[in-house]
């Protein structure tokens, strides 16, 4: 790219730092210099999204600015970290001023309200693909990892799940999805989810694991039962659904079984998933609930950790039932439910 364009690009990622926010230097060096506080611990994030693979190429640019840094600022979320600092590398194809102002919109809306700061990154010429890398910090020893569940922990997420697969499944028009109608609900849920970056400050206090859920319930249960050698059981009947799904469900535009195989396997929520020891439930559900912790920061109940798988032969089981959720019980009102057996091939 010319000088002249780089300009245009500086003119827009370019912004004042926050000396507050321990960045004593941003962009315009050939590093940035961070301060991290005594007693704390940085975690890294990395995406890549990519034209054509992660998103669609006629994407409204302010929508990915916004999820490019969501997904990473989830995955800080779900260390229990608070997240501080991005940097940020972008390939376009051209200088398209219009498109490179939406982007940045979307992308400084969210890190303004968390107040994060784009230290640095780089600009290339190319097919476009944007690669984000966040940074957070976390009290020494207290980062929320995917070993930590134990059997008896309860199994809970920071809110509803099948939305953004429903609005995956709704943009590519799987299956029969155009008789789902409300369909910018579920797009929106795609398009601009939440980082659970209030409730990762509580629960570093309280859960024994978490994960962001960005593959699907099951496929990032699964990552914490690996980690910690458990099984699981999920209540469906306590997985939470949003309000536009309960609708399409009494409609009769879809079926429950279909709300749950979205909420299972649909993937593109970025809720977290956790566990909490049954003993810090009560005080975790309470701390929730008073003034002090935003109104975003919820917990559902949706199953426990069931067991401690032992033997060599059990444990490699979890590890090839990745697609065949062995190690996870589904049950609805107490009565186990086979999800793969069930239908709804569709969306895979
Ligand atoms: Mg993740």
């Amino acid at each position: 790219m010319s000088q002249g364009e780089f300009d245009i690009i500086h003119q827009y990622f370019d912004r004042p730092i926050d000396v507050e926010q321990g960045v004593t230097l941003g962009i315009g060096d050939d590093c940035a210099i961070l301060d991290i506080p005594d007693g704390y611990q940085l975690v890294v994030t990395t995406d890549s999204l990519v034209s054509g693979v992660h998103f669609f190429d006629d994407v409204d640019p302010y929508r990915l600015g916004y999820k490019s840094l969501a997904v990473n600022l989830s995955d800080i979320a779900a260390m229990g970290a608070e997240a501080k600092w991005v940097s940020l590398a972008i390939t376009l194809p051209s200088i398209d001023e219009h498109w490179i102002s939406e982007f940045c919109r979307g992308f400084f809306a969210l890190a303004d309200k968390y107040q994060v700061q784009l230290i640095g990154g780089d600009t290339t010429k190319g097919p476009l693909s944007i690669t984000v890398s966040a940074k957070g910090i976390v009290k020494k020893g207290q980062a929320l990892r995917r070993n930590g569940a134990q059997p008896g922990d309860l199994l809970c997420v920071s809110g509803p799940l099948g939305d953004g697969g429903l609005g995956l499944a709704v943009k590519l028009l799987i299956g029969n999805c155009d008789k789902v109608d409300n369909q910018q609900a579920f797009i929106d849920a795609l398009e601009l989810t939440e980082p659970r970056l209030l409730l990762a400050k509580q629960l570093v206090n309280f859960a024994s694991s978490c994960i962001d859920i960005s593959d699907g319930l099951s496929q990032d249960l699964i990552h914490i039962l690996e980690k910690s050698q458990c099984s699981a059981q999920v209540e469906l009947e306590n997985v939470p659904l949003s309000e536009a799904m309960k609708k399409q469900i009494q409609k009769g535009h879809i079926s429950q079984l279909q709300a749950w195989q979205f909420a299972v396997s649909g993937g593109d929520d970025y809720e977290l998933l956790f566990t909490v020891p049954a003993d810090k439930i009560a005080a975790f559900k309470q701390l929730l609930n008073t003034q002090v912790v935003s109104k975003e920061a919820v917990c559902y109940q949706i199953g426990k950790i069931t067991a401690s798988l032992a033997s060599n032969q059990q444990k490699e089981t979890i590890e090839h039932s990745a697609s065949s959720h062995r190690a996870i019980t589904f049950t609805h009102l107490k009565q186990p439910i086979n999800l793969d057996k069930a239908g709804w091939d569709h969306f895979k």
